[in-house]
């Protein structure tokens, strides 16, 4: 069902909240070690965005960044601790599929790093599933 309304999302106390005005693509979940523990969960679960495409409409200055190695970092709300988004620099590069309000009208593609996912980690569905990155896409 296709919609021509804005994807619209934010963080949990909903201090945050932000606007998308491109379709999702690339959604992913990351079963590493180190997605485990940034999204507190079996991984991430998140989608890349037309470069551009998301706008802050409130709290933008609510965000804390966690730069995790340099020229990348993840968008906390302060308040809550919602991971709302990626950032390559100081451009948004994906957000998290559970800050989406509703169906973000993607489905996940990829289980990545699943060659090191927790053991109580049980992936279902039928997307491909790689034991570290996915190949390159053409
Ligand atoms: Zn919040
Ligand atoms: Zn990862």
């Amino acid at each position: 069902m296709a919609t021509s309304s804005p994807l619209t999302g934010g963080c949990h106390c909903g201090r945050v909240r932000f606007r998308i005005d491109a379709p999702l693509r690339a959604a992913r979940s990351c079963h590493c070690s180190r997605c485990r523990k940034i999204f507190s969960g079996a991984g991430s679960a998140y989608a890349e965005i037309v470069p551009g495409s998301l706008v802050w409409t409130a709290g933008a200055d609510e965000r804390t960044i966690y730069s995790t190695t340099p020229g990348w970092g993840l968008a906390f709300c302060r308040t809550c601790g919602s991971t709302l988004c990626g950032l390559a620099g100081d451009e948004v590069h994906g957000v998290t599929l559970g800050s989406i309000d509703g169906d973000p009208g993607v489905q996940l593609e990829a289980h990545l790093f699943v060659g090191s996912k927790a053991s109580w980690d049980h992936i279902g569905g039928d997307a491909p599933q790689y034991h570290e990155h996915a190949p390159a896409r053409r």
